[in-house]
């Protein structure tokens, strides 16, 4: 899995926040290293991993949900770092923050990795919140075996309470995606008080068989950690709430893969 920095949600419920901004070097984090992994050179922050002792305080204290670790990286640097791994692995996954944030490089690495002899034979996939306009789902296509798509809510009040955005392009990228063939699979969150009442759920459910009837769907409950103050005093549903809500989307006529 591949991680790129930066996305253009703002989610309550992120389990990583510090994807969500690039870093914008303002050294705030540097003076609180430990351990010296961190320097600014030229004007940027410099991570030394060698140094790293993982303790993540560069990542409680910056105010701008971003880490120093992350590295700008070049496609044939990276390709150069799948190889070693490549003989294990049967496909490579573009994650985020949000993948499609960099669709250029995405489709530049996918290109360069379909055309190579060594790591053609790999799939190559998206996971993504789904935030991308048509256009840039058409530049992808071609070297593309499929997007996994986050529905965090149906529902556009919540799904802005929620992320901060409309669902708007997340609900279009699920029906095109799912047209061209290359919707692989939905994550639904389930966060207790949100988006758990049957009646919700239902209508969801109505919604995607409409658009992908046989379309696999994972359950994803909400989880506390990682997640920032605002969504600290969220619930988490237990065991039988993502049972029921599970039954409710199969009594729909999903074909849920998993529940987590
Ligand atoms: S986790 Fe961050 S603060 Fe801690 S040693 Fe590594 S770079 Fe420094
Ligand atoms: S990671 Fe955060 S605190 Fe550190 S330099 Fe970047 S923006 Fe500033």
């Amino acid at each position: 899995v591949v991680f790129l920095q930066g996305c253009d949600f703002d989610c309550l419920a992120c389990h990583n926040p510090y994807t969500i901004a690039v870093c914008n070097d303002c050294g705030i984090c540097v003076a609180a290293c430990p351990s010296g992994a961190l320097t600014i050179q030229d004007g940027s922050v410099r991570f030394d991993a060698a140094r790293c002792d993982g303790g993540d305080g560069c990542l409680a204290i910056c105010p701008h949900d971003s880490t120093p670790k992350a590295s700008w990286r070049s496609v044939g640097s990276l390709v150069a770092e799948l190889r070693g791994p490549a003989p294990f692995v049967s496909g490579i996954t573009v994650s985020g923050g949000e993948a499609t944030r960099q669709a250029p490089f995405l489709a530049a690495l996918f290109e360069t990795l379909a055309a190579d002899a060594e790591l053609g034979r790999l799939s190559r996939f998206i996971d993504s919140n789904g935030d991308a306009d048509i256009h840039v789902w058409r530049a992808l296509e071609h070297v593309l075996d499929g997007a996994m798509i986050d529905l965090k809510a149906l529902d556009e009040g919540v799904h802005r309470a929620l992320t901060g955005r409309s669902n708007g392009r997340v609900l279009r990228s699920i029906e095109n995606l799912a047209e061209r063939g290359l919707l692989s699979e939905v994550r639904l969150l389930l966060i207790p008080g949100f988006n758990d009442d049957a009646g919700t759920l239902g209508r969801t459910a109505r919604w995607l068989r409409s658009v992908a009837p046989d379309i696999a769907v994972k359950l994803i409950g909400f989880r506390r950690h990682g997640v920032r103050p605002a969504a600290a005093a969220f619930t988490e549903p237990s065991a039988d709430v993502m049972a029921a809500a599970a039954a409710v989307l199969r009594g729909e006529g999903c074909r849920v893969t998993g529940v987590v």
